[in-house]
C-alpha cells in the first residue's frame, strides 16, 4: 500500500495542501492564497479604480437604449455590493439577471425583491423546468455526491445567455474565487470569465453532454439550457467578464456590514458557520451541500470563512481552529425537505451521504457508523476553546428566526413582492 502524502498546512491559515481548488506554498510555508490576499495591502487601489473606470466606458450605451452591463445576482453572495459597485461607483446601468436555484429561502427571495427597490434595477429570472432540475440533480447526487451543479451550470450560463440575447457584451462578477481563496492568479492579472475555469472548478469537470448516459432518464431537453453558448455567439457579441476584486479590496463581511447598514440586507444565524451573510438564500448549500463537501473533501465551508477571517485579521489562527472544529460536525438540517423535494426516500439519501464519504478522511467502525480523521483531526495544539465574541459584531443578524421555522419549504418563485 502506498504510504499517503502528509498533510501541509500554511503558516498564516489554516488551509492544507489538500484544497480541492489546489494551493501552493513558499519557502516560508506561506500558502500562495495568503500571499495573494497580501496584495491587497500593497497595490495602489485609487490606481485600480481609474483602470476599471476605463475599461469600463465604452460599454456605456450612449443612446440609452440598451443596458450597459450583465450583473448575476443572487439572494446573498456579495449581490448588494456589486450592484452598489456597479451602479453608485461606475455609474453603469446593469440589466440584473438571476438564475432560480429552487432551494431558496425566504430570506433570500426576501432580500432579492429588496435588491431590485434599493437599486432601481430591472432583472430577469430564469427559471428552467422543474423537472428537468430535479432529474439532473438526483443523477448529480448518485453519479458525483453534488447537488449543486444545475445551480453552478446554470449561474454561469445564462449571464452569457442573457449578454448574447440583449447584445449586452460585458458581464460583471464580484471576486474571483480561485483568487480569493488559493491566489491561482494576482489581481494584476485581471482574469476574466472564462469556459476554462468554469469547467475545471466550477462544475468539476462535467459539462452538460456528460451527464445524458443511457443509465439515466435525462434528454438533451433536460441539459440544453446548462451548455455553454459556443465561440462564435460568443465573438459575435464580443461578451467579456470582469471580476471587481481585481479593482476593489475585496472584503466581504465589512461589505456585508455595510450593505446590512445601508440598504437593508437581511443575514440570518446558520448552524454550520459564523457566517452570516454568506449562502443564507439557500436552504442545501450550507447543509447537504456542505456537509458533502466534508465528506469527500476531508474540510468544509468554515474552513473557507475561517481562512478569508485570519488574513483580514479579525480571528487568530488558533481561534481559527477551534471555530472550524466547532462547526463543522454540527447537524446537517433539511435532508427532510431535501428527500421529500426529490422524491427520495430519507434512508435512501443517508445511505448515499454515508457512500460519499471519502475512506482517506473518514474510517467506517461499523455499518453506517464512521469516525472524522479528516483535516482539523491533524491540527496540532488546539485546545477547543472557543472565542466568538468579536465575531458577533462582525456578523450582524438580521433576523433570528427566519431560517428556524419548523415549517420550511422551498420558495419556489420569488414574485418580487415583500
Ligand atoms: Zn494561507
Amino acid at each position: 500500500m502506498l504510504e499517503q502524502k502528509k498533510i501541509k498546512f500554511c503558516k498564516k491559515c489554516l488551509y492544507s495542501s489538500e484544497h480541492a481548488l489546489g494551493i501552493t506554498f513558499d519557502d516560508q510555508g506561506i500558502c500562495s492564497g495568503c500571499k495573494i490576499h497580501d496584495e491587497k495591502n500593497s497595490l495602489d487601489w485609487k490606481h485600480r479604480l481609474e483602470k476599471i473606470k476605463k475599461i469600463v466606458k465604452p460599454y456605456k450605451s450612449k443612446s440609452r437604449k440598451n443596458y450597459d452591463c450583465i450583473v448575476p445576482v443572487t439572494g446573498a453572495n456579495d449581490s448588494y455590493y456589486i450592484v452598489h459597485l456597479v451602479k453608485n461607483v461606475l455609474g453603469l446601468n446593469p440589466l440584473l439577471v438571476n438564475y432560480n436555484k429552487y432551494f431558496n429561502t425566504p430570506l433570500g427571495i426576501s432580500n432579492l425583491a429588496n435588491l431590485r427597490i434599493q437599486f432601481d434595477s430591472d432583472i430577469i429570472f430564469k427559471n428552467v423546468n422543474m423537472k428537468s432540475i430535479k432529474n439532473i440533480t438526483k443523477f448529480g447526487l448518485l453519479e458525483y455526491q453534488n447537488i449543486y451543479w444545475h445551480i453552478l451550470a446554470g449561474h454561469t450560463v445564462f449571464p452569457l445567455e442573457a449578454a448574447i440575447n440583449y447584445k449586452v457584451p460585458l458581464i460583471i462578477w464580484g471576486a474571483h474565487q480561485g483568487m480569493e481563496q488559493v491566489g491561482m492568479f494576482s489581481h494584476e492579472h485581471e482574469v476574466e470569465m472564462s469556459r476554462r475555469y468554469r469547467h475545471d472548478h466550477d462544475l468539476f469537470g462535467v459539462e452538460a453532454d456528460q451527464l445524458v448516459k443511457l443509465e439515466n432518464d435525462l434528454k438533451e431537453e433536460d441539459i440544453f439550457q446548462y451548455r455553454y453558448p459556443d465561440d462564435a455567439s460568443i465573438n459575435s457579441i464580443g461578451v467579456r467578464g470582469i471580476y471587481l476584486g481585481n479593482y476593489f479590496r475585496w472584503d466581504p463581511t465589512a461589505q456585508h456590514k455595510m450593505m446590512v447598514k445601508n440598504y437593508g440586507y437581511k443575514s440570518a444565524k446558520l448552524t454550520r458557520t459564523f457566517d452570516t451573510y454568506d449562502h443564507i438564500d439557500c436552504y442545501n448549500y450550507m447543509n447537504i451541500h456542505d456537509h458533502l463537501k466534508l465528506s469527500k473533501c476531508g474540510y468544509s465551508k468554515i474552513t473557507d470563512h475561517v481562512c478569508r477571517e485570519i488574513r483580514h485579521n479579525r480571528i487568530n489562527r488558533e481561534n481559527g481552529k477551534n471555530l472550524i472544529k466547532f462547526y463543522e460536525q454540527k447537524n446537517v438540517e433539511n435532508l427532510k425537505l431535501f428527500s421529500e423535494w426529490l422524491d427520495i426516500d430519507i434512508n435512501s439519501l443517508n445511505f448515499i451521504l454515508n457512500r460519499s464519504k471519502n475512506s482517506k478522511f473518514w474510517m467506517e467502525k461499523d455499518i453506517n457508523k464512521f469516525t472524522f480523521k479528516g483535516i482539523s483531526t491533524k491540527f496540532k495544539n488546539s485546545n477547543n476553546e472557543i472565542y466568538k465574541d468579536n465575531l458577533d459584531k462582525e456578523f450582524i443578524c438580521t433576523n433570528k428566526i427566519e431560517l428556524k421555522q419548523s415549517n420550511r419549504s422551498y420558495v419556489l418563485f420569488g414574485k418580487g413582492v415583500e
